[in-house]
């Protein structure tokens, strides 16, 4: 039995608090040595512990400053701001990094623990949205897993298992179809921030949550899986399945699909990630066959939410277009959030913004960020105007 030695990007959230129950539930196998987050120190203190972490990184300098006049962390190290970031990142104990910072703050630090030798367990998606050549190509490189955790990429991951790409038609991604998939024109204009900030089946941070609401969430797990299964745009199809029961599902050459179950708890794919090719000790109920429940599908309807055919046309459209979709949908999410640009005008500056943007081919890490940085200036104007 192996020891995984993980450090956590993002261990205060969601994506953090699932993984740190895995560890509870594996601790001869997982080991936390390294936890980041960007200001809630109080809670990176109770982490570090209970997990005996004797690392400790702290994005936000405030929040540095007072942890560390709190006293709250003996015996730990305290790293500060996006350096901070990076060390805790190449720490030489620790053989996995768990991407699971919301947004693109964690990609350099990515990028620098894949320099260094470490697997990545992949939660934060909009890394490969925003740069998934250069990150694929680095790991490539190096030799380092690229670990999918996001339960639609880990499901497809699982059904992989055994078998031929070349055999593979389709990659069947679902979706819950948000919150809102039964709302009329009418009612989608009255969406405040706090309606979408309830989803039916998962608890998640904030950020992803709203993009369930819209879909962006799926959009940016079509251009996840071109980047982690080297497939076409055309070989991804999206699928609603109402009750977040199947994860995804692969389709054969010969007809076949298989699908992987769960209940909607991030913590088997989150198990699955860091403990394969073993299984882990179970830490939440699995599904309960003696029971009756039903397991529907339907199409999505990309007309009512068009932040999923962006996100087909930025994939097809190549280059850095993908990054302009994960740009704009960011600060439109962050315009909406603050009560600026109503709901239903998310994806009217995602599309937008990806009219405004020219799109090139990359030949360097800087060449995406200043794409980026270009589609968030643009993608705040638009949104100012409407
Ligand atoms: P949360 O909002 O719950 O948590 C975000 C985490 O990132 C917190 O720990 C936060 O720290 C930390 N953070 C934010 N900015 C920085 C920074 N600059 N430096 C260091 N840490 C930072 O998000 P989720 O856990 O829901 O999502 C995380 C990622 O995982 C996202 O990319 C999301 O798309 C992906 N994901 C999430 C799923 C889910 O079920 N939640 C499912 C699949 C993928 P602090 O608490 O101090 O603010
Ligand atoms: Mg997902």
């Amino acid at each position: 039995m192996n020891l995984r030695k993980i450090v956590i990007l993002g261990a205060t959230g969601s994506i953090g608090d699932n993984t740190l129950e895995v560890v509870r539930g594996n601790p001869e196998r997982l080991k936390v040595v390294g936890i980041a987050g960007k200001s809630n120190y109080k809670k990176l203190a109770k982490i570090a512990a209970e997990f005996g972490v004797r690392h400790v990184a702290i994005y936000d300098e405030n929040a540095f400053d007072e942890a560390k006049a709190s006293g709250l962390f003996a015996g730990a190290k305290l790293y500060c701001g996006p350096e901070g970031l990076m060390e805790i990142s190449v720490l030489p104990e620790a053989d996995t990094v768990v991407a699971a910072v919301v947004g693109t703050q964690a990609l350099k630090p990515t990028l620098a623990a894949i320099e260094a030798g470490k697997d990545i367990a992949l939660a934060n998606k909009e890394l490969l949205v925003m740069a998934g050549k250069f990150v694929m190509g680095a790991a490539k490189r190096k030799g380092v897993k690229m670990l999918p955790l996001d339960s639609e990429h880990n499901a497809i991951f699982q059904c992989l298992q055994g078998e031929c790409m070349r055999d593979v038609s389709k990659l069947l991604i679902t979706a819950s179809g948000g919150m809102f998939r039964e709302y009329t024109l009418e009612q989608m204009k009255a969406i405040k921030p706090e309606d979408a900030l309830k989803h039916p089946n998962w608890k998640m941070g904030p950020k992803v949550t709203i993009d369930s609401s819209t879909l962006a969430n799926k959009g940016l797990e079509v251009i996840e899986a071109k980047w982690l299964f080297g497939v076409t745009p055309d070989q991804i199809q999206v699928v609603v399945q109402r009750q977040s029961l199947i994860h995804s599902m692969v389709q054969f050459s010969d007809g076949s699909v298989v699908a992987h179950l769960s209940p909607p708890s991030m913590t088997f794919a989150i198990s699955h990630s860091l403990l394969c090719p073993e299984r882990g000790a179970p830490v939440h109920e699995p599904l309960d066959f003696t029971k009756a429940f039903a397991i529907d599908f339907c199409p999505p309807d990309m007309e009512k939410f068009p932040c999923l055919k962006h996100a087909f046309n930025s994939l097809r459209m190549g280059g850095t277009a993908s990054t302009v979709f994960n740009a704009s949908n960011e600060i439109a999410v962050e315009e909406f959030i603050a009560g600026r640009l109503p709901w239903l005008q998310i994806p009217t500056v995602v599309g937008k913004t990806l009219d405004a943007v020219a799109v090139i081919e990359p030949e360097t890490l800087d060449d995406v960020l200043a794409v980026d940085a270009e589609a968030r200036v643009k993608a705040r104007e638009i949104a100012n105007k409407l």
